[in-house]
């Protein structure tokens, strides 16, 4: 049995002080492989480092996160454009839109997310996809690549049902993190109505927490709890979810 975590951000400055345990902790949790996104430009050592040093275990995404669109968003684009070609990369993300706090860069997000999905369109890579608060705005950007062979995960997912179905059908498989562990979530109902062959494990390290250690720092190695409300959630083992979700994201991204 292993688990992937299929989207978590172990590179940044949280782990400065003990990446080597938290990573020795994720393998003793039999998380033997996660998925690394990229934010931005001015982390991406932080992120190849990482990756240098656990190659068998780390696997990069190159992206520029919606949050981190800025002024100079096409200059950032340049630059990460440029580190596609590099052998590690299984991917691109993670990118989207977020409109939860008010910004001024809506049409700049708009506008990197479509450059970027087009990147992903020609090298036939998948995604990680963020999108909270911006539903309606980017359904209307990831509608132009209908049909263009698109696939990925939605991370992090927060939409309902609609969103769930029309994610599915075009391509895309729902990350499930601790979220799905917290009191009085409507993402339990989504989980069983998609099926676990459609979703993909993840913790969105340091952020987003399972129960009991919600508000603390997050980590791979707490993969396994979010593994056993999913097998709960279909009344199954967690060797299977761990079978089949690992097997998702393996598909995915090739890995
Ligand atoms: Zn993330």
């Amino acid at each position: 049995m292993h688990f992937i975590d299929s989207h978590t951000h172990l590179y940044k400055e949280y782990y400065e002080e003990d990446l080597d345990a938290v990573i020795q902790r994720a393998l003793d949790a039999k998380v033997t492989k996660s998925i690394l996104p990229c934010v931005n430009a001015q982390t991406i050592s932080d992120l190849f480092d990482a990756v240098g040093k656990y190659p068998q275990h780390l696997f990069p995404l190159i992206g520029l996160h919606p949050t981190d669109v800025t002024k100079n968003y096409l200059a950032d684009l340049d630059f990460l454009e440029k580190q596609l070609s590099r052998p590690e990369v299984v991917g691109i993300g993670e990118i989207g839109m977020d409109l939860y706090h008010e910004t001024e860069m809506v049409e700049q997000q708009k506008d990197a997310f479509y450059r970027q999905l087009a990147w992903a369109k020609e090298l036939r890579l998948p995604l990680s996809i963020h999108i909270r608060s911006a539903y309606p705005h980017a359904l209307e950007i990831l509608k132009k690549f209908t049909g263009c062979g698109l696939t990925g995960i939605l991370h992090c997912f927060s939409g309902g049902i609609q969103e769930a179905e029309w994610a599915l059908k075009f391509g895309f498989i729902l990350g499930i993190g601790g979220v799905v562990t917290f009191k009085n979530n409507k993402l339990q109902d989504i989980v069983k109505a998609v099926g676990l062959e459609n979703i993909a494990l993840e913790t969105d390290s340091p952020f987003l927490s399972p129960t009991p250690y919600r508000g603390q720092r997050n980590e791979s190695a707490n993969i396994p709890i979010i593994a056993q409300k999913v097998a709960d959630i279909f009344e199954t083992s967690i060797e299977r979810v761990a079978e089949v979700t690992s097997a998702n994201v393996e598909r995915i991204f090739r890995i």
